[in-house]
């Protein structure tokens, strides 16, 4: 593969430029980045480059998923009715302790599922039990082999599973138990990150992060030692927060200490700060959008999977006015089912749309720019990604302009967010490298993975089965725990079209 690359006769998307009718120009790549955006190239200039023959494509930055999991890539379309605390009951254990041969296998699945969709950085905050080192080559070896950026932050937490949910006392302790009941040493976890940071510096497509997995599930200690990774190493910060209704409720009724808020708890650990994501924040009140926008602090949003979970409705229109900071994920294969940016940013325009009648944004640049810039701001990166300028990683997508998405061709930005499926797409490049070419994936054997993926769910699947028959006996329990956190006012309301629900009223 030649180190130099020519992306020739595009209509190169420019976030600062007319989004609508991208101007046409070439590429010029040298190494991992892009060297030059121009059209009048000198035959010196490029000579020796391989010509990628961009005509009548649009050009645009790889999409970054700023939050994704990779642990249950094989749990699509398994799940479909319940709420995200059933719905972890059954998915937790289809992600922990599973051979080196699957991970590899779910890690490429779900890294060729983004890449085909124009993804180039997946924020991959993996939940690996055991966070060994040889799991941990697995992964960030399986992306290295598709070419696949990421963004990799290996959960860490201290406090059991069965600490997600309120009202676990209501559990009978063998139900406790069966949801994982057991803790980790906060300094054992560190170190671990510690020395695999050491051990795999960030090269490459290879880029690190922090990724303590909720405040319920971590102590003031962990999540201090979060903070002072995060600083030493340069790193973003991705945890969950205000998820459901229940963890607000938790906070407000268990965390008095600090006000009754999870963000005054992230602040007490040292981590409010320009470093911290918090994935989901369905449920943040406006006083706290205003303490992370004060702090630089982001959200990612993931409205599909809110959705699909039952979760409500993240109040991006409010978060507008705090000056929030918003990046775009998708989250699990198994929670909204898809790694598709462009689903994510239709979502979020739309339900901009739905959340009041006045005119103006959301628009289709603002989603394309959280998609892209905003996602890399997470990692610390947006110097780096989410832009085609020259000093930027060479991640983009060549989209194919025949395709009905563009039939006829009004808006590059708007058809990119409510026309675009993906479909178009047949060139992807990462870091300076032709992983798709034509439909063709160039890094794996796509074939040969298809065969090993059926021949793994031939186990998989009655194993799954098992877990729901075992695990089914929790879900009274849950319910009646689910009931009382329906039932709690808390002066939030995040579903919509239903009369008073999520203010306290019961579902019927
Ligand atoms: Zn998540």
């Amino acid at each position: 593969m030649a180190d130099k690359l020519l992306i020739k006769g595009g209509l190169v998307y420019d976030h600062d430029g007319d989004v609508h009718r991208p101007s046409d120009a070439d590429i010029l790549v040298e190494g991992s980045d892009i060297s030059a955006i121009g059209t009048d190239f000198s035959p010196e200039q490029v000579a020796g480059a391989e010509v990628v023959d961009a005509s009548n494509h649009l050009v645009v930055p790889g999409l970054i998923n700023a939050h994704y999991h990779s642990h249950d890539t094989l749990c699509r379309g398994m799940f479909e009715d319940i709420p995200l605390e059933f719905w972890l009951l059954y998915t937790l254990p289809m992600g922990t302790f599973r051979s080196k041969e699957e991970i590899r296998i779910r890690t490429l699945v779900g890294a060729l599922e983004s890449m085909r969709c124009g993804i180039t950085t997946v924020q991959d905050m993996l939940g690996l039990i055991p966070m060994t080192e040889e799991n941990v080559d697995v992964v960030l070896d399986a992306y290295e082999e598709i070419g696949e950026r990421v963004v990799f932050s290996p959960m860490v937490f201290d406090i059991p599973a069965v600490g997600m949910l309120r009202y676990r006392d209501l559990l009978p302790p063998e139900i406790q138990e069966m949801m994982g009941n057991q803790a980790n040493n906060p300094k054992e976890q560190l170190d671990m990150l510690e020395a695999q940071i050491q051990r795999r510096p960030a090269k490459g497509v290879t880029h690190w992060a922090v990724g303590p997995f909720a405040p319920q599930r971590c102590s003031l200690e962990l999540l201090s030692g979060c903070a002072d990774f995060a600083e030493r190493h340069d790193l973003g910060i991705y945890i969950h927060v205000y998820e459901t209704r229940g963890q607000v409720v938790m906070a407000r009724e268990m965390y008095g200490e600090y006000g009754g808020s999870f963000i005054n708890y992230l602040d007490a650990a040292g981590m409010l700060n320009h470093r911290l994501n918090i994935a989901h924040s369905v449920w943040i009140s406006r006083e706290e959008m205003d303490q992370m926008a004060e702090a630089d602090a982001g959200a990612v949003l993931c409205y599909n999977s809110n959705m699909k979970l039952k979760s409500g409705i993240s109040p991006m229109r409010d978060m507008r006015d705090a000056g929030m900071r918003v990046g775009l994920g998708c989250d699990n294969c198994s929670g909204s089912d898809v790694q598709n940016m462009f689903q994510a940013m239709k979502a979020y325009c739309m339900l901009g749309a739905v959340s009041d009648p006045v005119p103006g944004t959301p628009l289709a640049h603002e989603a394309l720019r959280h998609g892209t810039i905003g996602s890399a701001r997470t990692a610390c990166m947006e110097d780096q990604l989410g832009a085609l300028k020259p000093g930027y990683k060479a991640d983009m997508m060549l989209l194919d302009m025949n395709d009905t998405a563009y039939l006829p061709y009004n808006s590059a930005a708007r058809q990119l967010v409510y026309s675009e499926t993906g479909r178009s797409i047949d060139t992807v490049i990462i870091d300076g490298k032709v992983v798709m070419k034509d439909r063709v994936v160039q890094t794996i054997d796509e074939e040969a993975l298809r065969e090993e993926v059926a021949d793994l769910m031939k186990s998989f699947i009655p194993e799954y089965e098992d877990v729901v028959k075992q695990r089914q006996v929790a879900l009274p329990y849950l319910m009646e725990a689910h009931q009382r956190v329906w039932d709690t006012d808390i002066g939030l309301r995040r579903f919509i079209a239903r009369t008073g629900y999520g203010d306290g009223d019961l579902p019927q």
